[in-house]
């Protein structure tokens, strides 16, 4: 099947930037798009971040061959239900939704009948809204599909192919899969991040003032993650519960064989794994996953 109106819930930094790609990498299709926030329809219609920018969600996908909920993983249910009514037989439902398992539920439960292939472009910044937004994004991210077993190829291929024309990779995987490897590559850091820059900030013995002065030594490369999204980040934690806590298990289990280490002045331990830990920054470059110059490019 061929993809020519495509339908964007939810209009914030991935929502926007889905329509900035459409616009400037595929003009061919017509897309429209609908957000719950009356301000967000105005701040999208104004930067063009859809072509038409609609009044409900159930009007935006009325003619749409493929409809992607770009809404917060706790919003999703509520999402599907309210394009249910005029959603076409024939339109692909996705997401962007950053857990998988519980957004291929909701959407199932929401959609009964409906083609629902979910989806998680792993691509962003710390920034959120409508203004957040840039066309590419994606360029030589991966974006990964999980689809259902006894998923229609077509409309899995059809899918696929739209994403690789906003400039992602793609990678089917078990939404299970899916979350576990998320869990370890994204969403632990992200808690790290809040942890470490929510204890620097209640530390008494040493004053917020020095905590921002000092922060080049490594503390600010954290505070850009626990800038991200507070309402994301929730949803992310409470729909991913399972495989983060399996996560979460290991590491500090890591952490506490760290401590140990400090603690007994085992220096081979601390070397063999910050040796190790190097190797898999320069794995990250090569991939092209980050810029190589030192300090991720920083003008000093
Ligand atoms: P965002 O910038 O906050 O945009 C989400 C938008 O959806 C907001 O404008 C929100 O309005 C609106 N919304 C909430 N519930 C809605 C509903 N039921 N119907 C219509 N609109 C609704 O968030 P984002 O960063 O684009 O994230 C969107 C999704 O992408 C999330 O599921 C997230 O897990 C996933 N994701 C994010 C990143 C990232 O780095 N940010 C990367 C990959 C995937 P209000 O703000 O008024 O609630």
């Amino acid at each position: 099947m061929s993809i020519t109106r495509v339908a964007i819930i939810g209009l914030g930094l991935l929502g926007g930037s889905i329509g900035l790609a459409v616009r400037e990498r595929a003009p061919g299709i017509v897309t429209t798009g609908f957000d719950a926030n009356p301000d967000v329809r105005t701040k999208a219609t104004e930067r063009g971040l859809v072509g038409t920018v609609c009044e409900s969600a159930a009007e935006a996908v009325r003619e749409a061959d493929l409809v992607i909920l770009c809404v917060p993983v706790g919003a999703m249910k509520a999402a599907a239900a309210d394009i249910a009514a005029t959603l076409p037989p024939h339109a692909i439902v996705s997401d962007v939704g950053s857990s998988k398992q519980s957004v291929a539920d909701d959407l199932a439960a929401a959609l009964p009948g409906a083609t629902v292939i979910p989806a998680h472009p792993v691509a962003g910044t710390e920034q959120s809204g409508p203004e957040a937004g840039f066309a590419t994004l994606f360029v030589n991210r991966w974006c990964i599909l999980t689809p259902p077993s006894g998923a229609d190829q077509g409309a899995v291929d059809a899918l696929a192919e739209f994403w690789r024309k906003l400039g992602a990779k793609i990678e089917i995987m078990d939404p299970q899969h899916h979350d576990l490897v998320l869990a370890v590559t994204s969403h632990i850091p992200h808690l790290i991040a809040y942890t470490i820059v929510g204890t620097a900030s209640d530390l008494e013995e040493v004053t917020r003032g020095e905590v921002i002065k000092y922060s080049a030594g490594g503390f600010r490369d954290f505070t850009r993650i626990a800038a991200s999204d507070p309402t994301m980040w929730r949803d992310v934690f409470l729909h991913n519960k399972a495989a983060v806590l399996e996560m979460l298990g290991r590491f500090t289990e890591d952490l506490t064989a760290l401590q140990r280490a400090i603690r007994s002045g085992d220096g081979d331990t601390l070397h063999e794994l910050f040796s190790r830990t190097r190797a898999i920054r320069r794995g990250i470059i090569q991939e092209g996953q980050d810029d190589e110059r030192p300090d991720f490019g920083r003008e000093h």
